[in-house]
């Protein structure tokens, strides 16, 4: 395979669908070997005959939970020694949990919210770097979110408004503390995006009722009149995976069409 990435290795979280699937097609179009991480093994499944029955690429799923350290561990080192090495990590894998007023959001569910969204991301970024020192540079690209960062578009998301403001903050850490080693890391966020995301969504019986829908001012529009399209996305990841985007570090890339700023 002769394209932008041929010779390299993706890994990707939340691989089987919707943001994820869509980074993996793209990347593996245009030559990458990709690593689908994620929990639904029928959709990671579909993703990876899709890229190597239909594109003809390299890919190959693990049934991973990211918020379990051992299994992330495992995972990464299998991915890197069957394909040899990783070159670019999209830690991407995320719920909307439950939303449900503070006084009514057990410690259980906020734990769990930020046990997949943020310790997740820690697990996938910890466990690759070592990889990447060895290829002498890589790229980390994490989805976070407009909401906890540019938009608060609906009550109830306190855990996951957190763990959206929580990976920009390491995000940063990681860029600052990585440079040396020519590994970049940016952050992408996402507005609404058209993606299974609403069936990872726990509502609690109360919220049902004080859910506010997005309202815009009047005469002001996004650019497109409902969600963005994953394809979207995927474009946004492979610029910062590839080596256009070679000085750019540390970065929050906003994707959303308007949607925070109206
Ligand atoms: P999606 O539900 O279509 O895909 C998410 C994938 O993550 C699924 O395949 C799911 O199985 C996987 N996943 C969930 N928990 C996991 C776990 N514990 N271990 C491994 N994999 C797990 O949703 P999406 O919209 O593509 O979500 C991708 C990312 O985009 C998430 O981090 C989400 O917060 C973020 N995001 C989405 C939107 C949107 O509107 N869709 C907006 C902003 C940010």
């Amino acid at each position: 395979n002769t394209g932008r990435f041929s010779g390299k290795t993706a890994l990707i979280t939340g691989a089987g669908s919707g943001i994820g699937r869509a980074a993996a097609l793209r990347l593996a179009g245009e030559g990458a070997q990709i690593a689908l991480l994620d929990l639904i093994d029928e959709r990671t499944r579909s993703t990876e005959r899709h890229i190597n029955e239909v594109i003809r690429g390299n890919s190959r799923a693990f049934d991973v939970d990211v918020s379990d350290p051992i299994r992330v561990e495992r995972a990464v080192k299998e991915a890197a020694d069957q394909f040899g090495g990783i070159d670019v990590v999209f830690a991407n894998a995320g719920i909307n949990g439950t939303l449900a007023p503070v006084e009514e959001l057990s410690f259980e569910d906020w734990e769990k919210t930020l046990s997949i969204n943020l310790s997740g991301t820690f697990l996938t970024v910890k466990h690759t770097v070592p990889y990447l020192k060895q290829q002498g540079g890589g790229s980390i690209i994490i989805t976070s979110s407009i909401n906890g960062n540019d938009r608060f578009s609906g009550f109830g998301m306190s855990a996951y408004s957190t763990t959206k403001a929580g990976q920009v903050g390491f995000a940063r850490m990681m860029a600052l503390e990585l440079a040396q080693y020519k590994i970049r890391v940016n952050v992408i966020c996402p507005g609404a995006i058209a993606t299974n995301i609403d069936s990872s969504t726990e509502l609690s019986e109360d919220l049902q009722e004080i859910v506010i829908p997005v309202e815009y001012p009047e005469g002001a529009q996004p650019l497109a009149h409902g969600p963005g399209h994953p394809d979207q996305v995927a474009d946004l990841v492979a610029f910062l995976a590839s080596d256009e985007s070679t000085h750019i570090t540390g970065a929050r890339i906003v994707i959303d069409g308007a949607e925070s700023l109206l």
